[in-house]
């Protein structure tokens, strides 16, 4: 009988595996500006059109690529974070996979141009739907400008199913804080349309909320602060009386990374016990350091979830350690809601 398996060739492998990866232009976002932190940019703008329909550029600062990187970037399962499986438990970057560029290249159209510092002259490569469209030689400022234009061009059924401009501003804008929150030290602008959204100089933790959420949560955040070998904390949580009927301000970030957690989530909510009514959600904007050893950050296509070695351990910290501060702020508990 004659054998009947291929494999695919590569632009079709990339397409499937952009399936995973990018969702929508804020999944987009989310990979450019992680590139740029991992590049060790002090300075990122996004600019934005239609809702990133149309354009998402992330400009940096950082390190750049040199020619051959440049175009190697955009191959699948090339990457310069990691060099074997073992680094996988010990990684100081966003990206280990070497995915996204290749998955992005293979449903948009891209135009890369990036210098090293140390070098005179940069590359500028163009890239549509996998297919190198020029690759040539470029003046252009050290660091690394990635445009992502027409996303989903020859995937009409994924851009039918975009939704609309306001709703996939939403989610970029998500990204922007999640990114912007892990990283006060990095300066940020954000452009959609040719308005600025964001303007946000380098600052320290508490300076960054205050600039993303508005000058009103200043006076809402309590300070959480808690060192043990396997956890540090870092953060605010906000004070019982500002809690919400959304879980719009609730950020965990485990080494400077945005996590969803429920069973973390839990721990806080636990801690303010009897402080908040049925139906409302304490804010919280918590910086956890975990021994990279401990965690798997492999589980999921997107990275935002994370399994850790030692779960109960570390619900008790962060429950005792946000009581604690509760506790400082003389916060007791109010059980009669309607006063
Ligand atoms: P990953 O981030 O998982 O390594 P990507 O596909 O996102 O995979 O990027 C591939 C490689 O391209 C990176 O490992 C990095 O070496 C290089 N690269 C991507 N973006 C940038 C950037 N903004 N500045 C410098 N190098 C970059
Ligand atoms: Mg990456």
């Amino acid at each position: 009988m004659a054998d009947i398996i291929q494999l695919l060739p590569d632009h079709v492998a990339n397409q499937i595996a952009a399936g995973e990866v990018v969702q929508r232009p804020a999944s987009v976002v989310k990979e450019l500006l992680e590139n740029s932190i991992d590049a060790n940019a002090t300075d990122i703008k996004l600019i934005i059109k239609d809702a990133g329909k149309t354009l998402v550029q992330v400009i940096d600062d950082g390190k750049g690529m040199s020619v051959t990187d440049a175009r190697l970037s955009f191959e699948r399962h090339a990457t310069s974070k990691i060099r074997n499986a073992e680094d996988l438990f010990q990684l100081n970057t966003k990206g280990f996979r070497g995915e996204a560029l290749a998955s992005i290249a293979a449903i948009a159209h891209v135009e890369l141009k990036t210098k090293k510092e140390e070098e005179e002259l940069g590359t500028a490569i163009e890239i549509e739907g996998s297919k190198v469209v020029s690759q040539e030689v470029s003046v252009t400022p050290s660091g690394t400008s990635v445009a992502v234009k027409n996303l989903f061009f020859n995937i009409p059924a994924r851009r039918n199913f975009l939704k609309s401009d306001t709703v996939e501003l939403r989610h970029i804008t998500d990204e922007f804080h999640r990114v912007a929150l892990a990283h006060p030290n990095i300066s940020f602008t954000f452009y959609h349309n040719g308005g600025e959204l964001f303007n946000l100089p380098q600052e320290n933790y508490r300076q960054r909320i205050v600039h993303v959420f508005g000058s009103k949560t200043n006076e809402r955040l309590v300070p959480v602060e808690e060192s043990t070998e396997v956890l540090k904390i870092k953060g605010f949580v906000g004070k019982p009386e500002f809690s919400k009927k959304t879980k719009s301000e609730q950020f965990f970030f485990v080494n400077n990374r945005f996590i969803k957690s429920p069973y973390l989530n839990h721990a806080v909510k636990a801690a303010f016990e009897g402080l908040i009514k049925d139906g409302y959600h304490p804010s919280y904007f918590l910086n956890l350091t975990v021994d990279p050893k401990t965690i798997d950050i492999n589980i999921h296509p997107t990275k935002t979830e994370i399994k850790f070695d030692d779960e109960h351990t570390l619900y008790a910290i962060l429950r005792s350690s946000i009581k604690h501060s509760l506790g400082q702020f003389n916060i007791a508990p109010v059980l009669d809601f309607e006063h």
